[in-house]
């Protein structure tokens, strides 16, 4: 018999985002399956009532919350009090949570103190012969596995983008308070503001629907026998602020900076898709002056639809790696279509 814990920071707002709305039907769902199991929601924040009446309707047994000034950002020190205590009140034997920024510095820490385990990168939880299992990728997403573990507490943080939302009435719940008591060590680190680029600034956009990639093609000699990293870099930029598409790389072109050579300057190694890179989850990818070899596109492995722009017949695209190739040259290609998309607006 499990008793699993729904955990959960609030946003800025108040209320809660889509990664912890995720976790909640993750959360669900186990508790669904598992025989003699109960869920239960736990709140951290500075307000935790618009999200806890927010979720209303999720069939929680009960709702507490950690909330205050103290807990309005994110601060390992406090943080980790919360979580400890909300797992102690709960008694939670299981603890399902988003694998946010905030959770994922403190998580390994609380599982820690409680005696207990985690595991991080949880694509989603099942279950078999009613035992919880978690399901996760390994080698570079090559293989899924089915995790069980015996050990309690055992905290599971889920990657975002895996699952469904959690969708549900809102409604009117009654809080119960979980009041940890802080030191003044706890409070030594204070949170004075947040920085974060601009939305346009911010190529990579995990809630996108469509992934543009970028390679090294742009900063290439053009059959005019020049390059043209300036257009290119409009292009790119011109076609993002209107598409609000994430930006993904090849290695090669990140690695260019490296060799001192005329590059997109709004990339960065945090861009890279493949093999040493990242392997984003999107509906839709558009791959441009890319050649599709092996170690890049193993990072499309989420990638459902995928259409590739290049000169070359031959790349590795045309080898059954893109529903769609368009020989074409990809500076007219996404000048027409950022004209197209200007149209339209
Ligand atoms: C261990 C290892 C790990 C690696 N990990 C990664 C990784 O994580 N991610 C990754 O990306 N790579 C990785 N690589 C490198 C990878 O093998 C390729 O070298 C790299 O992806 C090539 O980048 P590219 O396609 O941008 O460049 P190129 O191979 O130089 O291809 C440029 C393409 O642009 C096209 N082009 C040029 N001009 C135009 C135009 N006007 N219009 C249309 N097309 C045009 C050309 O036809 C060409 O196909 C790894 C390699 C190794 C050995």
């Amino acid at each position: 018999m499990e008793t699993i814990l729904f955990l959960a920071h609030t946003e800025t707002d108040g209320s809660l985002g889509k990664s912890a709305l995720e976790a909640l039907n993750a959360a669900k769902s186990l508790a669904a399956v598992l025989p003699g199991s109960n869920l239960i929601s736990g709140l951290v924040g500075g307000d935790v009532q618009t999200a806890a009446n927010q979720i209303a309707g999720c069939a929680s047994a009960r709702f507490l919350g950690v909330v205050g000034p103290d807990f309005a950002s994110s601060r390992y020190s406090t943080d980790i009090v919360a979580v400890e205590a909300l797992a102690r009140a709960a008694a939670a034997t299981i603890v399902i949570a988003p694998g946010t920024a905030r959770w994922n510095r403190v998580l390994a820490g609380a599982a820690q103190r409680l005696g207990g385990r985690i595991d991080t990168h949880a694509t989603g939880t099942t279950a078999a012969d009613d035992q919880p299992g978690i399901t996760r990728w390994y080698y570079r997403q090559r293989m899924e596995a089915v995790v069980q573990r015996t050990r309690r507490p055992w905290f599971i943080l889920l990657d975002p983008g895996c699952g469904e939302p959690w969708t549900g009435a809102a409604g009117q719940v009654q809080v119960e308070l979980v009041s940890p008591a802080l030191t003044d060590a706890n409070r030594r680190t204070t949170v004075t503001g947040l920085r974060a680029p601009s939305a346009d600034q911010q190529t990579i956009r995990p809630d996108a629907r469509l992934l543009f990639v970028a390679g090294a093609g742009w900063t290439k000699t053009q059959p005019d026998g020049k390059p043209h990293p300036k257009e290119a870099e409009q292009l790119i930029l011109g076609f993002l602020a209107q598409s609000k598409a994430s930006l993904g790389s090849t290695k090669s072109l990140v690695d260019l900076s490296g060799e001192g050579q005329a590059v997109l300057k709004f990339m960065t190694h945090l861009n890279q898709v493949g093999q040493t890179g990242s392997t984003p989850r999107h509906p839709k990818g558009l791959s441009t002056c890319c050649h599709g070899e092996e170690p890049h596109t193993v990072g499309w492995r989420f990638i459902n639809e995928r259409r590739a722009v290049n000169l070359n017949p031959n790349c590795s695209w045309a080898q059954g790696k893109a529903d769609v190739l368009y020989v074409a040259d990809a500076f007219a290609v996404m000048r027409k279509v950022n004209a197209l998309l200007a149209e339209k607006a």
